[in-house]
């Protein structure tokens, strides 16, 4: 999960990390009152988008009162920044940027490793700079079970070519970001600019921070920390039952047993739609997982049929450890499920293609069941063109 630069801020703050004071809005009126607040004759307002290069797209602008703050306000809100609008806009205190250093810790799992990133040259994009001037950014491999400690960070800032005073600094501050690594189980914290300031402060001007959600559990805080509105309505329904379930733009929805079958299916049902008019597509990618129990099936089926694109669905399972007959169940048992729900009657066509362990008992069983609408397929191929052909028609 990423977080926007506010959210990465207050992190950054709760560790100790040296921060300017920043305080969001979301109506030009909101920003004018936080400029008030902050009490600083120089703001910054910044728009709050997860992305990069807000400053090269307009996305950043310096205020000198409140006045001002609320007219940058209205330009940045609203605007389009690679895709993303900004809704929301941070207003932090100026900075007196004397000069802009890199940094950023990732995981680097390639070496099993964390790596740190230092460079003089800070602000620009890096990707560019370790393209051009690979020389100028500083790599060092951090090991996990350490992080950074003195000794790692002494060695960061010397790679980068910090001397004196400033690298003092800057290691106590890179171990503070370490921390934050560590103690939020991060997978990206980037900060950049990091600046010194004219009075020779360093402080962490910009901040981009990545977390593990398969650490969710032991941070019950980075829960609130989720962005609940640009969650696709769906996706979050399907996960609050527990659903592997990722919304896709087309009219064909997709259910099987297993995530490689599933992403086949997606490609199966994508060639065998071009076929068609309006060369129909997977409207969906949902994985029911080995059990495959009745309820996790109408839970799936319920799932994809509330979604208004969707104009048949295909059933793709290949019966392993759970035999096909179970499934088969599931699906008679499914139907029933969503009867008794009322509203969610399945009224689009089904196509369900079965194979594997006890395939046949499978097959007879949903012919005996007679379900309305629901057609059995015995080929991927096969069932997948018959699905893309309902969808079309
Ligand atoms: P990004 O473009 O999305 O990476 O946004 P940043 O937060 O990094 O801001 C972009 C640039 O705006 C920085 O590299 C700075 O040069 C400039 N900037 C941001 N905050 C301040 C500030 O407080 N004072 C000054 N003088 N410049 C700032
Ligand atoms: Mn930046």
């Amino acid at each position: 999960m990423d977080l926007y630069e506010y959210q990465a801020r207050d992190i950054f703050e709760k560790h100790g990390v040296p921060v300017l004071r920043g305080l969001t809005a979301v109506t030009a009126d909101e920003a004018a009152a936080a400029a008030t607040e902050l009490g600083s004759p120089v703001v910054v307002v910044k728009a709050q988008v997860k992305t990069g290069g807000r400053g090269k797209a307009g996305g950043v602008k310096i205020a000198k009162s409140a006045e001002e703050a609320k007219a940058k306000a209205g330009e940045i809100l609203g605007l389009d920044i690679k895709g993303h609008v900004v809704e929301k806009v941070m207003i932090t205190e100026g900075a007196d940027i004397a000069e802009e250093y890199y940094f950023s810790l990732l995981l680097d799992r390639a070496n099993r490793s964390y790596l740190a990133m230092c460079s003089r040259e800070g602000g620009v994009e890096i990707e560019q700079l370790a393209v051009e001037r690979p020389e100028a950014l500083a790599r060092v491999p951090v090991d996990p079970g350490v992080g950074i400690d003195q000794a790692k960070a002494d060695e960061i800032v010397a790679e980068a070519g910090f001397e004196g005073a400033d690298a003092t600094e800057i290691a106590r501050v890179l171990q503070l970001l370490g921390q934050v690594y560590e103690a939020e189980d991060a997978t990206l914290v980037e900060v950049n600019p990091l600046v010194k300031t004219g009075d020779g402060r360093i402080i962490a001007l910009d901040g981009k921070v990545s977390l593990d959600e398969n650490a969710g559990f032991r941070q019950p805080d980075h829960e609130a920390l989720a962005d609940k509105s640009a969650e696709d309505p769906l996706e979050a329904a399907a996960k609050a039952k527990g659903l592997n379930y990722v919304k896709l733009d087309g009219s064909v929805g997709v259910i099987g047993n297993g995530a490689g079958l599933v992403m086949s299916t997606l490609d199966v049902v994508a060639y065998a739609g071009e076929e068609f008019a309006g060369s129909p597509r997977p409207a969906n990618f949902l994985d029911i997982g080995g059990g495959a129990s009745a309820e996790v099936m109408a839970n799936g089926l319920e799932i994809i049929i509330s979604d208004e694109q969707v104009k048949s669905v295909f059933v793709n399972v290949f019966g392993g450890i759970t035999a096909c007959d179970a499934v088969a169940n599931g699906i008679v048992q499914a139907f029933e499920l969503l009867g008794g729900r009322g509203e969610q009657q399945i009224d689009i066509p089904l196509v369900v293609r079965l194979d594997g362990n006890n395939a046949d008992l499978a097959r007879q069983i949903l012919t005996e069941a007679g379900l309305p609408g629901l057609e059995q397929v015995d080929t991927m191929d096969g069932a997948a063109r018959r699905a893309a052909e309902l969808a079309a028609g």
